[in-house]
């Protein structure tokens, strides 16, 4: 089955370590965006099932709940949409906005992913977000009382000052709320941005040891409140596991709509099931971006796109996705070299053996990219 991300990249303030592609929202080209948006759903032939969509950003939650409605409704008539399709808005906790809520809710909209990122007022400042923790927790009940079952917390760590108190207060605040998914990502700090160049700041960010130790904390304390690690970064209440995620990790087919998006799928096997989509053939290449662009994306008859890859998904890109989930490998997927490298992780503590497949344990996660690396390089 397949999944569709819309990629909404305006927001109404710029946060200073952030280098998603975003522009200051203004209503008169977002208007014009959604216009584009829905010319492209006509455009694109999905023969497969759709059966996720994802308001990604960039800010979607600025865009109207009619907005949202009209983009849904579009999909709706275009493809073939799965009964039970989930649908994922990216919503940031600024103000009270109880009737968007509801609207949005009314609209089809049945998952919530909350950018609280912390529950530490002064971290919030630091990182230069406009919500508190009050905020946060507002959104999440004003969420629920919409009807949203389905609600997702978004959690940075390794920031300026997070020392193991600091994330505990956050921990506590965080697994105390009515939500089922965690998304925890550790601070990047990009080329460019303004915290890139803010070296007080830098220098109050944890050093490579204590990042581990704060990972290894929000994953006991995730796991100890019943949200269960899936992915790196993913933690589930059982059967909450974001199911358009998923795609990205099992190379299943995804199609991207919006300056900035990207898409991808592959006419190989995966190594858990996927299908093929017609959507190939309108682009002649299987794996492909929208430049960042808004005017053009906003002016073309149909999304311009450079071609990334015409076979991406090789099996080695393969296992490298599926290494980050916690269901891991079947060990007879990796080479022999690398399967001579096993024993010395599992007996470091990074790798652990289920049945007769092979995962990275959370110290592994920790340090994911080496352990991958060492496994794939092989
Ligand atoms: S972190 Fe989110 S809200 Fe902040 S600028 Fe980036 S996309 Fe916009």
């Amino acid at each position: 089955m397949t999944g569709i991300y819309f990629h909404i990249p305006f927001c109404a303030k710029k946060c200073p370590y952030c280098d998603f592609y975003s522009v200051s929202y203004r209503k008169e080209t977002v208007s014009r965006y959604v216009g584009a948006i829905l010319r492209n759903i006509a455009f694109y032939e999905i023969t497969d099932t759709v059966d996720t969509l994802y308001f990604g950003g960039g800010t979607p939650s600025l865009l109207t709940p009619a907005q949202i409605g009209e983009i849904l409704d579009a999909c709706a008539k275009a493809y073939k949409l799965a009964e039970n399709a989930e649908i994922t808005l990216e919503f940031n906790p600024t103000g009270k906005r109880d009737d968007y809520l509801k609207a949005v809710r009314a609209a089809g909209v049945n998952r919530l992913s909350i950018g609280t990122q912390s529950f530490s007022d002064t971290q919030l400042r630091l990182l230069g977000r406009t919500h508190t923790a009050e905020d946060n927790r507002h959104a999440v009940y004003a969420a629920q009382a919409a009807g949203f079952t389905n609600l997702s917390c978004d959690l940075m760590l390794a920031t300026p000052d997070q020392s193991e108190d600091v994330l505990s207060e956050t921990l506590d605040a965080l697994t105390a709320l009515p939500i089922t998914h965690v998304s925890a990502y550790m601070l990047q700090i990009e080329e460019g941005t303004p915290l890139s160049r803010d070296g007080a700041l830098l220098s109050r960010c944890p050093d490579e040891d204590a990042t581990v130790d704060r990972y290894l904390q929000a994953v006991r304390t995730l796991e100890a409140a019943g949200f269960l690690q899936y992915e790196v970064s993913s933690f589930a209440k059982p059967g909450n596991e974001s199911r358009h995620n998923l795609k990205y990790w099992h190379g299943e087919p995804y199609l991207g709509i919006g300056a900035g998006a990207h898409s991808c799928f592959s006419g190989e096997p995966p190594l858990a099931g996927a299908s093929q989509c017609r959507f190939a053939a309108k682009v002649g290449g299987e794996r492909f971006c929208v430049p960042k662009d808004i005017e053009a994306f906003i002016t073309a008859e149909h999304q311009p796109v450079e071609i990334l890859d015409e076979h991406p998904l090789d099996r080695e890109e393969r296992l490298m996705l599926a290494l980050r989930l916690t269901e891991g490998v079947p060990e007879v997927e990796l080479s022999a070299k690398a399967r001579r490298r096993i024993p010395a992780l599992l007996q470091a503590g990074y790798l652990r053996r289920a049945g007769k497949r092979i995962a990275l344990t959370p110290e592994g996660f920790a340090v994911s990219n080496a352990v991958i690396a060492e496994l794939i390089e092989a």
